[in-house]
């Protein structure tokens, strides 16, 4: 077993006190799929209602992370937030979110509902014998090769699930990595490369709380490379500024690209949160991916 030191989570991925009150308002906003309760604001909300595709009986309006924006001070070698004069950038076109979002179904899923779950769609998953560092992992499982054809391996692994400890996560998200496997291998990627999946003992700075990392259901995603070789690297390629919104037109490929990917993963519903290098300077690297049971809704910074 590899000793894993306790970590602080990545960048505050849901800390309610740093979650811009504001949460999502890209191309959605005539018809706002996160719920904003009453008293705040945006534009297409409408306090005490329900979103239009999510049925209002699974639909719980009180842990909303509310509190006024909040961006970490611009660090050295990272790209200053965007400029107040700037034009407003053009929204990218987004696909229709699904009537039943994956990721409120796969986090409400009990272990053993998951295990059946990975047994009926025979994913290349195996499971991990319990240790001290999965002590907060409700079913730990490690990859064991591609799934739908795209290899999820860790920096600086050359294979799915060969870094022990770090490479486990709970069943549930591996349910979701299925799903966006899927959509990944059809835009032509073979290899993800992750910084961190599970980190135990990992806590949100500030606020304290359990990252979604030390219950293995959060995934920090550094790199893609496509099946021609192509790479696509987040800190390289994203072209963030901190505080900007993330789907809008970009003028380099590499960055056209993932924005493309990020905010068509974001409107499947596959994950609850969605983090990258616009959000704050420690994400500057990597895309942060998770599920949260109990919270139902969707947000990407
Ligand atoms: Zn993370």
């Amino acid at each position: 077993m590899i000793g894993l030191p306790v970590l602080v989570g990545c960048a505050h991925e849901t800390d309610p006190a740093r979650v811009p009150s504001s949460a999502y308002q890209g191309p959605w906003t005539a018809q706002p799929y996160y719920y904003l309760p009453t008293g705040m604001s945006g534009p297409g909300a409408q306090p005490g209602s329900a979103p239009g595709n999510i049925p209002a009986a699974t639909y719980q309006a009180t842990q909303h992370p509310a509190g006024p924006a909040a961006q970490d001070p611009a660090q050295p070698g990272y790209p200053a937030p965007a400029p107040a004069t700037a034009a407003p950038p053009q929204a990218l076109p987004i696909p229709t979110p699904p009537s039943s979002p994956p990721a409120l179904v796969y986090a409400a899923l009990s272990s053993e509902a998951c295990a059946n779950q990975l047994a009926a769609r025979q994913l290349a998953v195996k499971p991990y014998a319990p240790n001290k560092a999965t002590r907060d992992v409700a079913l730990p499982v490690q990859l064991s090769g591609p799934l739908n054809g795209v290899s999820i391996v860790m920096n600086g692994a050359k294979a799915p699930g060969t870094r022990g400890d770090y490479d486990v996560l709970d069943c549930r998200l591996a349910l979701s990595l299925d799903d966006w496997t899927r959509e990944l291998g059809r835009r032509g990627v073979r290899v993800v490369r992750h910084a961190s999946l599970l980190r135990p003992g990992a806590v949100i700075r500030r606020s304290g709380k359990p990252s979604q990392h030390a219950l293995g259901l959060a995934i920090d995603v550094a790199s893609l490379e496509l099946q021609d070789g192509t790479r696509y690297e987040i800190q390289r390629d994203f072209a963030g500024a901190i505080g900007a919104p993330v789907c809008t037109e970009q003028s380099e490929p590499q960055a056209r690209w993932l924005r493309s990917l990020i905010c068509d993963t974001h409107a499947s519903r596959v994950f609850n949160l969605i983090l990258t290098p616009n959000y704050n300077a420690d994400h500057h690297d990597h895309v942060h991916l998770d599920l949260e049971p109990g919270k139902t809704w969707f947000n990407l910074h």
